[in-house]
């Protein structure tokens, strides 16, 4: 029989697994023979599924409206014969402590590093730099990959990645990751070598590693630009962005600016006496104060457009970092933004758009798809979350990071998640559900600490992400169930049998292969055949009690059995340990 089932421009393997009501061990199987390498929580494309499927007999189909949505979003706008000419967008990627920000710092001459926590970049932020009279516009990316979600969205806004290696550690796990982040989203990338000054510094072993990743420098006849710098003595800076402007020249930015202004919403928070405030990156068209905005489910008359330090704009346009105030409600990261004619037309739109999330999310569920998914949370241990955060940004890095942990047998199952301070509401909301708090970059006042550790509430506050989802980690890798080790470790042949009871067995024999050692098992042995399960109690070499025999020793053995054990001249003791370990993610 042949069932159509719809699905999304892309899903990952265990979800397409569960509409297709086959075991994902199955899918995994399929998938590799048709050369695809692809985990439970991996994504793969609909033309790879429909391959796979049709191979599996059956058939499914894109769900309409599914890539033209995807594709809008991921493309860059194309510009039209009118654009102007526009700054170039760049990303700084790397390695953690590689130099990203001490870069950005000698860049931007400020000192942004040293206020950080744990020295980690926490969320997305953008300025602007003038070089030689030209703007560029960076997005002050975070580091760690714990952000990896906010940097593949940073990769797609932006024009050319710096890839910062440092000279004296080179090619790292997160280089190649953010090699692959640029080379997905098609984005140029230039390679600044940090830390030239430090002793050890050899430019030359990355260049050797980079070609190892594919990117060739063009001294060695690529076509990579490499800049070797140093944020500490400041040599190559210049020419690091002399280099970011000739890439962007060949690369012939351009945008539209006589269209009705549009763009992304990288960063929104609630500030005190000014409500949401968003930062967004303009992609084309010029923005000015008093027009109105669409951002997602919510809109604004923009009251203030500034830069993101806090300088006022009068307008601004492609690949200019924004403030903007005055939004009804928080636009979330990652939504577009565009002008509208008028307050009437923006609030429809937003309408339009909240209503669109809500169903989005309860729509359609089969009565199959329903048992099914009751049957999943069954065998799915869940540890119950609440997030709080500083700022949206944050907050979706979280919980992306969170969905990187669930596997088939544990997820973590997030009952609620805001921006702001831990709450009244949230100790309730703990109380009803189990759920652990989380609060990220938050404050949770004293009186809801007391009564947290009143209630015996898991409340935990964090300014360093990673040691949030390490925590999390930990918490998760407690619900898996527990492994059982079994360890062979020799075999003895029985030679005498000395006294048996109902529970015991006292014997002498050979250790023929390994060792013996005090505590292990056994499996008894008849040629072939499995006689029982026992513990060995004691082992003597002549009269004395040892803890280990070794293989070509003859020892006595005492035996403890579940039942009567008559053991026999000639059978075999297979010894071996069993140890139950806690399993890791
Ligand atoms: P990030 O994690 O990639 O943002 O790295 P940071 O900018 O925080 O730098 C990590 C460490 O390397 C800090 O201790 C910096 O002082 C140091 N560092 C960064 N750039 C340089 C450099 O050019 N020369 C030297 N000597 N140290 C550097």
């Amino acid at each position: 029989m042949v069932t159509t089932i719809e699905i999304e421009d892309t899903i990952t393997v265990g979800a397409l697994a569960e509409r297709l009501m086959i075991p994902v061990t199955k899918l995994i199987t399929e998938l590799m023979k048709n050369g695809v390498m692809a985990t439970v929580n991996e994504s793969i494309d609909f033309d790879t599924a429909q391959i796979i499927t049709q191979e599996l007999g059956l058939d499914i189909e894109l769900k309409e409206g599914a890539r033209e949505a995807v594709a809008l979003h991921r493309e860059k706008p194309k510009a039209s014969a009118k654009a102007a000419p526009r700054p170039p967008v760049v990303a700084v990627m790397g390695h953690v402590d590689h130099g990203k920000t001490s870069l950005l710092d000698a860049i931007r001459g400020s000192s942004v590093a040293a206020k950080e926590a744990g020295g980690i970049t926490q969320h997305i932020s953008a300025y602007q730099v003038e070089h030689n009279g030209r703007p560029i516009t960076f997005l002050d990316t975070p580091g760690h990959e714990a952000f990896a979600a906010i940097r593949e969205h940073g990769a797609q806004l932006t024009d050319i990645v710096i890839l910062v290696v440092a000279a004296d550690d080179g090619v790292k796990p997160q280089t190649i990751e953010a090699i692959r982040y640029a080379k997905n989203a098609g984005v140029k990338i230039i390679v600044a070598i940090t830390k030239i000054d430090k002793e050890g510094a050899d430019p030359n072993r990355i260049k050797q590693q980079l070609s190892e990743q594919n990117i060739l420098v063009e001294e060695w006849g690529g076509e990579t630009v490499v800049q070797p710098v140093s944020a500490k003595t400041k040599e190559g800076i210049d020419q690091l962005l002399d280099m970011l402007l000739l890439v962007a020249d060949v690369e012939d930015l351009k945008a539209d600016i006589d269209v009705p202004a549009r763009g992304l919403i990288i960063e929104a928070h609630v500030e005190v006496g000014r409500g949401p405030v968003a930062t967004a990156l303009i992609e084309a068209g010029i923005l000015k104060p008093g027009q109105f905005v669409v951002a997602g489910a919510t809109y604004a008359k923009v009251r203030n457009l500034e830069t993101p330090d806090g300088k006022p704009l009068s307008q601004a346009g492609p690949s200019t970092p924004v403030t903007i105030t005055g939004f009804k409600a928080l636009p979330e990261f990652g939504d577009e933004f565009e002008a509208v004619e008028n307050e009437r037309e923006a609030r429809n739109l937003s309408e339009v758009a909240a209503g669109d999330r809500q169903t989005t999310s309860s729509r359609g569920i089969s009565s199959n798809e329903l048992i099914k998914l009751i049957n999943r949370s069954h065998d799915l241990s869940q540890l119950n979350v609440i997030v709080k955060a500083d700022v949206q940004g944050s907050l979706a890095s979280v919980l992306d990071s969170f969905k990187a942990l669930d596997t088939e047998e544990v997820a973590v199952k997030v009952v609620s998640s805001g921006i702001g301070p831990i709450t009244d509401n949230d100790l309730r909301l703990s109380k009803t559900t189990g759920a652990r708090i989380y609060g990220f970059n938050v404050i949770a006042p004293s009186v809801i600490r007391q009564q947290a550790v009143r209630d015996r509430i898991e409340l935990h506050l964090y300014s360093v992400i990673y040691e949030l989802i390490d925590d999390v980690k930990a918490e998760l890798e407690k619900l898996l169930l527990p492994q059982v080790v079994e360890t062979d470790i020799g075999t003895l042949v029985v030679r005498g049998i000395f006294n048996t009871t109902k529970s015991s067995v006292i014997c002498g024999g050979e250790v023929i292969k390994g060792k013996l050692s005090l505590p292990s098992l056994a499996r008894v042995k008849r040629d072939k055949e499995l006689l029982m399960e026992v513990e060995l109690t004691n082992l003597k070499r002549g009269p004395t009690d040892v803890k280990e025999i070794n293989s070509g020793e003859m020892c006595g053995l005492s035996l403890s059995t579940p039942s009567r054990l008559d053991l026999m001249i000639g059978d075999r003791l297979e010894v071996f340990t069993r140890v139950v370990q806690q399993r890791h993610l």
